[in-house]
């Protein structure tokens, strides 16, 4: 692989190749994981590209392609398990600057790639009266490309499932890595082959989505003196289809006293809490449901009025407030499926206690409410992070094991036979972030076999004065 014949073929391109700007371009927050951080703390790419058009990004598909040179494509690099990080050192591909919405219509918004969920989320309220139908809490932040190829599902979530759902993603337009790109437009169930797969089989450039009606959002946090009752009050908001809602998350004492700056004093002692966003035409129903679960409470805002907006103390942030006090925390990423998920909540409160405080988001997923645990663990090794793991899985509750940067160990732990058809179409020499989907390199793998990540350990670590 030549790295500098593709960039003297391509002299008008916005090439960096400053060690220490390379390097920061490279990571995103895989150090939430003490295995990832151990593991993938050297990788970087050699060079960064910033793209400006979609015709940028074809020159540099193409150029890739032509002198063999690794890809991985970055949004904003929030993804929390390393997903944009290049393995095989060669170019991060900059997406951040395709920054435009294409168009907006009642309902519906095409926009590029690299557009920031917030800006998209601003623009197509006053333009449409429509917002995103969910987002993760890094909205202020994380692109949209980014949040399609990386991410899952979010504030919104209680009522709309997650990005895999049918219909939650309209249409996607792709480039591939090819002598000659092509333009593909993905549209129906065809989405599907691109959608999370961590920019391993195409370059999203554009992605068009349905909207959800505009409310004015309330953020309201209630205490409850038991996880069991917060767990149930938000699961009860959650199946309330007439009520209008976007955030029921629930998290158990000591997190919140212990860890959430601007909440956690207001928070009784051994109390747990449930973060809510209702629209405020419903929060005149909130006190009596409240006071029938028991709870009190605490705070409401108008969420535009918030200092800080609530959903960043949910969702992987709620695991980021926790790591700004104490970086000894680490945390898991659950299905708790339906219809037992309280049950089995309660089970494992009762086998962990405070060694994995439980913090839920409650989703409507594939028709049924249900809650994903996004517990915190207290790390001590990683055998016994291992064990935890085992004790979830073997008791009902699926693990997306967010220590690991492989699709097949982070997502269903299996081939996704679609996505590798597409990506040996699309990528055939396998340039687009290498080392991120197994099946390429072992398309009969099964769970429990060891990750690949010898493979891919190159000359590109970054020099050791860069090292923290
Ligand atoms: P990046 O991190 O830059 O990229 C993510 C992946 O997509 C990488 O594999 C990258 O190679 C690929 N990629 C990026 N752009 C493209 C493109 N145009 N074409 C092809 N591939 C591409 N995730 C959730 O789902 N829900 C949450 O609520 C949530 N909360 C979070 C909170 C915190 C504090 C953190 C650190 C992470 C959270 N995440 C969450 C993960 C992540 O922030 C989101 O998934 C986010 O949307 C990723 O967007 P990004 O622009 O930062 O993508």
């Amino acid at each position: 692989m030549s790295l500098a014949a593709m960039m003297a073929e391509t002299p008008t391109l916005d090439w960096i190749t400053d060690p220490a700007l390379v390097r920061q371009k490279s990571r995103d927050f895989f150090w939430y994981s003490p295995v990832l951080k151990r593991q993938l703390n050297r990788v970087t790419g050699e060079a960064v590209v910033a793209v400006r058009s979609e015709a940028e990004v074809i020159a540099v598909l193409g150029a890739a392609h032509t002198h063999g040179v690794a890809v991985t494509a970055r949004g904003a690099g929030t993804g929390n398990y390393g997903q944009a990080m290049p393995l095989a050192g060669g170019v991060v591909l900059d997406l951040s600057g395709l920054d435009q919405v294409v168009w907006c219509k009642p309902g519906v918004v095409r926009a590029q790639a690299g557009v920031k969920l917030i800006d998209l989320d601003a623009q197509t309220r006053q333009a449409v009266g429509g917002e995103l139908r969910f987002h993760p809490s890094t909205k202020r932040t994380a692109t949209i490309g980014g949040f399609i190829a990386g991410g899952s599902s979010g504030i919104g979530s209680t009522t709309y499932g997650i990005l895999r759902e049918p219909g939650n993603i309209l249409g996607l337009r792709v480039i591939t890595c090819e002598a000659e790109p092509r333009v593909l437009e993905l549209r129906g169930d065809d989405v599907q082959q691109v959608n999370h797969a961590y920019g391993t089989n195409g370059i999203i450039t554009e992605v068009e989505l349905p909207l959800a009606p505009v409310w004015e959002w309330m953020d309201l946090v209630v205490a409850f003196p038991t996880l069991g009752a917060a767990a149930g009050f938000a699961d009860a908001i959650c199946r309330m289809d007439g009520v209008a809602k976007k955030l029921a998350c629930v998290i158990a004492a000591p997190v919140a006293q212990d860890h959430f700056k601007n909440l956690g004093a207001a928070v009784p002692p051994g109390q747990s809490i449930a973060l809510m966003m209702i629209a405020e035409p419903f929060m005149d129903l909130m006190p009596a449901i409240i006071a029938g679960h028991g709870g009190t409470e605490l705070h409401r805002i108008a969420s535009d009025d918030a200092p800080v907006p609530l959903y960043e103390h949910s969702w992987n942030h709620t695991t980021l407030q926790a790591l700004k006090t104490d970086k000894s925390i680490t945390y898991l990423q659950t299905l708790f499926p339906a219809p037992d998920h309280l049950a089995l909540v309660a089970k494992m409160e009762a086998i962990f206690g405070d060694e994995v405080p439980i913090h839920l988001e409650f989703v409507r997923f594939g028709g049924a409410v249900c809650c994903f645990g996004l517990q915190l663990v207290r790390f001590t090794t990683e055998e016994r992070l291992a064990e935890i793991i085992a004790i979830h899985e073997a008791a009902g509750a699926p693990i997306f094991n967010p220590h690991t940067f492989t699709l097949e160990e982070g997502g269903m732990k299996r081939v996704d036979a679609r996505q590798l058809e597409f990506k040996r179409a699309a990528d055939p020499k396998g340039l687009l972030n290498p080392g991120k989907m197994i099946a390429w390199d072992d398309p009969d793998w099964q769970p429990g076999r060891p990750q690949s990540v010898h493979l891919y350990e190159t000359d590109y670590a970054a020099p050791a004065e860069l090292l923290d």
